[in-house]
């Protein structure tokens, strides 16, 4: 069984790339200091240490390394300490040249950058054992050791080497059994592209859809296969220590929720850009919500921020200082969604190389006395007191769906309307009408577990694999609400179209038949116009798609009120067993799923709060009671009304946040 983690307070810290500094002494001594000051209780070490742990093959030194482990434990400093697989030595990619990707032209890449091994080749599986082997070995009884973190960033850039092909076709064989099965399940009849032999199949080819699903998956599989192949040494010889791999923004390529039971705890780099021109800090906030979030939802258990900037990023095209307070915001703001931690990439602002200068807690300017120093102190000794928290964790009734594969499936998919086909942007306005309603929202997989939940909300569910829509269909007769929108039940698992009318797994769930769909251009608007007299009452812009609706037993809520459609239903909803199944057929604006989400929400007995734009609550329950946060994303004070809670209203100054402690509430109204 994999250990969970125990955490004794809530951890602050960062990235310690010491090893940047062995030359400067008298750095290395005034960051223990240093660290002290700002409250670190936690570091993360060894990250992208390998050529100064092994600067030849075979040749070991570990010394700088048992004096950092043997300094942080004097000071109380859990370590994080990482296996080094992220960036390799040169002498590992001239020598062992398998070890370096091949693009899809089959050119071989040359020895650059980080992140870019093959993770099907042996020897780099070999070189990672053995140095993590030594690790474990060297310092699993080391007083220090905390967790493991395994690599870092892992991300799914395909390598087209021979023997990831090798492996992509084994893996074929496995889900498919035999050709023919894939030929099926790829069409490949279409344009004459029928494989006679397993050796024909190359991931190169974007007309065959099914083709490029499964190499994506084989890609986020393979990524999982080389982190248990490095984990293998860890829990072998430290099986009581937790491991982490730092999970990112889900745009990389992986299926975190397969990665996910892998590891013991979750962790997470976030890296949200405030302060835009043209999007309001509290979208920003919306947007970074719904990754806390999904990160928690993973495991249903606290997360770790793993990396975070105290200051700015230099990777993006523009990043601008947080202005006065919102680091703390910023930082609470994941605690209040569910992390345990407040950590940072990095500690010390390197001199030299990529992220030169990329925020740190200590800049180039070498000095405690600086802004950031001082937010970063102020936010570590607000941790050490929020100790309440460490018991507690969100608890949600409603939960949004967020697909991965998906997510692909639409990417690789040529439809009618392929200029407005983003997932992520539509489950991203569904989730901010729950949160600027302050309700606590977990996200699911297709797969997930719905029957915990009152409303399970699912935009855009274009591939239903199997048991999906019997899932879906059993929730909503045991009473549950399911709002589902356009773009839904097209294809399989094997991005196969349904026969039968869409969507037809879920045709009896909703009471409906799409018959055809429109697509309208990025700018241009249709229209709705509710049926009802209820608050919702009038007219709303519609945008993008547009699905022509047959209606078996669902009844309309709205109708389209232009094109050659006009008064066929658009918003409709079906009462199925004990529950309801809604059905948005075109994408409607954040003005029409603030007051349908209020509707909703009231229906189905969940709580929600009266906010400012910009203002949002964010509970973490514990046995008897729990803690509050309010948090402000405006650079103007706002007065919020909590009687809900049963508190008194508080005033919360520009970028703050206030934190309160209350009984254990329901989450019901
Ligand atoms: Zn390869």
């Amino acid at each position: 069984m994999s250990p969970r983690p125990h955490f004794p307070a809530l951890l602050h810290g960062a990235d310690y790339n010491a090893e940047q500094w062995l030359a400067y002494p008298e750095v290395l001594h005034d960051d223990l200091q240093l660290m002290k000051d700002a409250g670190v209780n936690c570091v993360s070490v060894g990250i992208f240490a390998w050529s100064m742990l092994e600067p030849e093959e075979g040749v070991f030194e570990f010394g700088w390394l048992d004096t950092l482990m043997d300094s942080l434990a004097n000071e109380d400093i859990h370590v994080i300490l990482a296996t080094p697989s992220g960036a390799r030595p040169a002498w590992l990619s001239e020598r062992y040249p398998e070890v370096r990707q091949v693009d899809a032209t089959g050119r071989r890449l040359p020895h650059a950058g980080r992140h870019n091994h093959c993770r099907t080749s042996p020897v780099y599986r070999e070189k990672c054992g053995a140095i993590n082997r030594l690790l474990a070995s060297r310092y699993a009884t080391h007083p220090a050791l905390f967790m493991w973190h395994v690599s870092n960033e892992y991300g799914a850039t395909p390598c087209h080497c021979e023997l990831c092909y090798a492996a992509f076709r084994n893996w074929l064989r496995k889900r498919y059994g035999d050709l023919e099965r894939l030929n099926h399940a790829w069409w490949t009849t279409f344009w004459s592209h029928r494989y006679r032999c397993w050796e024909e199949i190359r991931p190169v080819d974007p007309s065959i859809q099914g083709l490029m699903l499964d190499w994506q998956r084989f890609t986020s599989d393979q990524t999982l296969d080389f982190f248990l192949a490095e984990s293998a040494p860890l829990r072998e010889l430290t099986p009581k220590v937790p491991i982490t791999t730092n999970f990112m923004q889900p745009d990389v390529g992986l299926d975190y929720w397969v990665f996910a039971p892998h590891v013991d705890v979750i962790s997470w780099d976030s890296y949200p850009r405030w302060h835009q021109h043209g999007v309001s800090d509290a979208e920003t906030a919306a947007r970074t919500a719904f990754y806390h979030d999904l990160h928690r939802s993973y495991k249903k258990q606290p997360f770790m921020l793993m990396e975070s900037t105290p200051s700015v990023t230099n990777w993006q095209g523009i990043s601008r200082p947080k202005r006065p307070g919102l680091h703390r915001l910023a930082s609470l703001q994941a605690v209040a969604h569910g992390s345990n931690s407040v950590q940072y990439f990095q500690w010390r602002q390197s001199r030299g190389g990529e992220e030169q200068f990329h925020g740190a807690v200590v800049t180039h300017q070498n000095t405690a006395d600086t802004r950031v120093f001082r937010e970063v102190a102020a936010l570590g000794s607000t941790l050490q007191r929020l100790t309440d928290v460490l018991e507690t964790n969100v608890e949600a009734q409603v939960a949004v769906i967020y697909d991965f594969q998906n997510e692909w499936a639409l990417r690789w998919s040529q439809l009618p309307q392929n200029e407005a086909k983003d997932y992520q942007a539509c489950c991203l306005e569904h989730y901010g009408a729950l949160w600027r309603q302050g309700v606590a929202t977990d996200i699911l997989c297709a797969d997930g577990e719905l029957l915990r939940y009152r409303l399970v909300v699912a935009p855009m569910l274009y591939m239903l694999r199997e048991g999906v829509a019997e899932r879906l269909e059993a929730f909503v007769q045991g009473g549950g609400t399911l709002v589902m929108t356009h773009t839904t039940g097209l294809v399989d698992a094997g991005n196969l179209a349904f026969l039968g009318g869409f969507p037809k797994p879920l045709r009896r769930t909703l009471g409906l038949w799409v018959e055809e769909s429109d697509a309208l251009y990025p700018g241009q608007e249709g229209r709705i116009e509710m049926l009802s007299t209820s608050s919702m009452s009038g007219c709303y812009i519609s945008r993008y798609v547009a699905d022509l609706l047959r209606l078996e037993t669902a009844q309309p809520l709205a109708h389209y009120t232009c094109e050659f459609y006009a008064a066929t239903p658009a918003v409709t909803c079906n009462a199925h067993g004990a529950g309801r199944a809604y059905y948005l057929a075109t994408r409607l604006d954040g003005r029409f799923l603030n007051k349908f989400y209020k509707l909703l929400l009231s229906d189905c007995g969940i709580r929600t709060f009266e906010l400012p734009e910009g203002v949002s609550v964010s509970v973490r329950q514990g046995k008897d009671k729990c803690t509050v946060f309010v948090m402000n994303f405006n650079n103007a004070p706002q007065s919020v009304a909590l009687e809900s809670l049963g508190l008194e209203p508080v005033e919360v100054g520009p970028y703050g946040v206030e934190v309160a402690t209350a009984a254990r509430q329901t989450t019901s109204s």
